[in-house]
């Protein structure tokens, strides 16, 4: 932030003092240019406002979860409307059976719901289910893939210790060869193969699911009776009304889900098939705000409107504007810039830029714009967005690669992403 005395800075100072690092986890400092606010004060519809009172819009969406806009007003009149009757009570309300209802009503592969808070948890507990309807303790995953931040599944190492990564193999997504040789080290031990609906790591470009993997995924564990989970937390409903491997046909037993089913407000889901009902009842998971009312009125409204609203058409017409735009621009200013993942679920990156410095220019100049954009992760389209903001991204953009092409040559290296090109993508 420009100013040694704004907002930001100062909370930056404060927070370092009573905050671990001054921030943890996808907020922790330091991995976004040094212009990026940490701190916010308000969302309304498509935009954010950082600590400084800055205006952005924001293809960010909270890191998915705003899928009809901040503040959205049915939405939140449902939750509010809750949360004067009562939220975290002795028990769960009926909204916790309309909206297991609503959700299996919605996704062709689910027999059952259960509720929890966050996408981890709900990652978490497909591999408990896994394992205690198989009895048995291997998992598949790919390498790279993210599935949460327990211990089994953090991608930063510290303080994790051998036996909390215990029964993992992991091979190469969309690589079949590489899934088979993991299956044949799993022997007869395989309690479920994991599947991000696409590949969308970050700093690398993002990849649609192979359908040949996709169904020998399927195969296998038909002949081997493992569990396949489609982890849609990040994913779910920004490509598909269903889990979004209905797309390509190949049906999960276990799918889990979080981020955006209530539209910011905290509540994740397990969905299972008919196959997964008794383990699922039998293990124990349970937690203080998993019976919570006021994110379940949510999240019954935000359903109502995936069902009733041409939302997801509308956020992928304005995806395929945003691509179009940005490839011309790109282009007409010289720049070679890879857009991969689905439209409605972006990522950007420059050719020729292993630290990301072209990026990391790119971003900043977007930022001054007012257009808040991330330079190494997928970002997120949102309902609230319309034509007029796509096209005022695509002036940004305009201006940004200009100044780009002008500076291109003297960029700084990004030196707390060395680590990307010393190997790491
Ligand atoms: C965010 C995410 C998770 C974890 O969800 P949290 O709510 O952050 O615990 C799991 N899987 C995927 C694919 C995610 O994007």
């Amino acid at each position: 932030m420009d100013g040694a005395n704004s907002r930001d800075r100062e909370l930056r100072q404060r927070a370092e003092a009573v905050i671990p690092g001054g921030m943890y986890g996808h907020q922790a400092v330091g991995l976004l240019p040094d212009d990026y606010p940490q701190f916010f004060e308000k969302g309304e519809g498509a935009h954010i406002w950082d600590a400084d009172g800055r205006r952005y819009l924001d293809f960010m969406c909270a890191y998915g979860p705003n899928l009809f806009g901040y503040a959205n007003p049915q939405i939140d009149a449902a939750y509010v409307r809750q949360l004067g009757l009562g939220d975290t009570l002795t028990g769960p309300t009926a909204l916790m059976v309309e909206m297991a209802e609503a959700m299996v009503g919605m996704v062709s592969h689910a027999a059952w719901a259960m509720f929890c808070k966050n996408g981890t948890d709900a990652t978490s507990m497909a591999l408990t289910i896994a394992r205690a309807h198989t009895r048995k303790k291997t998992v598949i995953r790919a390498k790279g893939a993210y599935h949460g931040a327990a211990a089994w599944c953090t991608p930063r190492p510290t303080g994790v210790i051998e036996t909390d990564r215990a029964h993992q193999i992991f091979c190469d997504y969309n690589d079949v060869a590489s899934l088979e040789e993991a299956v044949r080290q799993a022997g007869d031990d395989l309690a479920c193969i994991f599947a991000a609906p696409f590949k969308h790591d970050a700093f690398i470009d993002q990849a649609e699911p192979d359908l040949a993997y996709a169904r020998r995924v399927r195969e296998i564990c038909d002949q081997t009776g493992a569990l396949l989970i489609v982890d849609d937390v990040r994913a779910g409903l920004r490509l598909a009304r269903d889990c979004s491997w209905s797309k390509i046909g190949v049906q999960p037993d276990l799918s889990s889900w979080g981020k955006c089913i209530a539209n910011g407000h905290p509540i994740s889901a397990l969905l299972g098939a008919e196959k997964a009902r008794k383990a699922a009842a039998a293990i124990y998971v349970t937690g203080s705000f998993w019976y919570q009312a006021a994110p379940m009125a949510a999240g019954l409204e935000t359903l109502r409107l995936v069902r009733d609203t041409d939302y997801l058409e509308r956020i992928t017409a304005l995806g395929e504007r945003l691509r179009g735009g940005l490839a011309e621009r790109s282009k007409a200013a010289g720049f070679a810039l890879r857009q991969t993942g689905p439209v409605t679920m972006p990522l950007f990156l420059f050719d020729d830029d292993p630290d990301l410095r072209k990026g990391f220019c790119f971003s900043s100049e977007m930022l001054a714009r007012g257009v808040y954009v991330h330079p190494w992760h997928n970002m997120f389209l949102c309902a609230a967005m319309t034509e007029a903001d796509i096209d005022g991204a695509l002036d940004a953009a305009e201006g940004a690669f200009g100044v780009l092409k002008r500076n291109v040559r003297d960029l700084a290296p990004v030196e707390k992403l060395a680590f990307l090109s010393a190997g790491a993508r």
